[in-house]
């Protein structure tokens, strides 16, 4: 273990956590005509056999366009291993209040954050339920798009049984024309949210566990590094890992949590991997930062698992 001498450290968790979509082009439009490679052809023959190569158990967060087309389903609801799935809401895309019918096209940056507190709760009810009618079961973990999620967010997701969102990428703070949200002084490992979604609450009243996108946090005016394919390099990723571990050295438990879309492994469907070869080295450095997680000691678990490890 990476760990220190007077370290405090006793489990250290992994988490992937992936948003799940249809395919898009390089400016994030969704692709025209609309295409769901990333799920048919990149969850059971790219994303879940990588995963399953080194031990990890992704959580892949479903969008609604995903739970809409009927191929998709049929390849989530087929899918072998270990993995978790989840929704994750782009909100112009659903009811009510929804912009947009044919998504072909289409780039929506709506923060559902945004819209009314009670406009935003039955956007995460109505994707909520569609997750249940496709899948059979509830889902208990979230990501907003574009990571437009505020303190009502938090509230709506735990009146709808959701157990953990992993929406706040802390030192960040986004623009889109409909709104901001501010995540610069959220913390950085996992938290049960007290009056507002960056500050800590306790974990007695069976509130909904926040899971950082996890970052380390930039020197001077550069940006956070993130643990996350593409944007860093194996060794950044390693050091990203590292210093959670060091700045956490006082936890009884640490959690490092790596996001990416679906899309980033099909070529052209993300401003990210273009080529074949790009999409290769995608997959293989994320296999490679995972599995000197593993061998460091690292656990890997589904995000929801995080809920009871955290309460106890
Ligand atoms: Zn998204």
């Amino acid at each position: 273990m990476v760990k220190g001498m007077d370290s405090k450290v006793e489990s250290v968790y992994v988490t992937v956590s992936i948003d799940t979509e249809c395919d898009h082009d390089v400016n994030w439009a969704r692709s025209n005509p609309l295409t769901c490679h990333s799920i048919n052809r990149g969850l059971p023959e790219i994303l879940q056999p990588a995963f399953e190569q080194v031990g990890a158990v992704p959580t892949y967060l479903l969008t609604i366009e995903v739970l809409e087309d009927l191929e998709s389903v049929e390849t989530l609801r087929n899918l072998k291993g270990s993995f978790e799935y989840g929704t994750h809401l782009h909100a112009g895309f659903v009811e009510p209040q929804k912009k947009h019918y044919n998504y072909a096209g289409v780039d929506c940056p709506d923060f559902q954050s945004s819209y009314p507190p009670e406009i935003e709760y039955q956007k995460l009810a109505t994707i909520t339920r569609k997750f249940e009618s496709e899948l059979g079961y509830k889902p208990t973990s979230f990501r907003a798009g574009r990571f437009g999620a505020s303190t009502d967010t938090i509230n709506s997701l735990q009146k709808l049984g959701y157990k953990v969102d992993t929406s706040v990428t802390p030192k960040i703070k986004w623009v889109e024309p409909n709104g901001v949200v501010d995540f610069r002084k959220a913390p950085e490992q996992p938290y049960f949210p007290g009056d507002s979604i960056v500050s800590v609450g306790s974990p007695a009243d069976n509130r909904i566990l926040e899971v950082p996108v996890t970052v380390k946090p930039p020197r001077l005016r550069r940006q956070p590094k993130w643990f996350r394919p593409w944007f860093a390099t194996v060794d950044e990723m390693k050091a990203v890992f590292e210093y959670h571990l060091k700045m956490y050295a006082d936890q009884k438990i640490v959690t490092v949590n790596m996001m990416f879309h679906s899309m980033e492994v099909i070529e052209k469907a993300s401003p990210y991997p273009q080529t074949a070869d790009e999409v290769k080295r995608f997959v293989d450095d994320m296999q490679q930062v995972l599995q000197w997680c593993g061998e460091e000691g690292a656990q890997f678990c589904g995000l929801s698992d995080l809920h009871s490890i955290y309460q106890n």
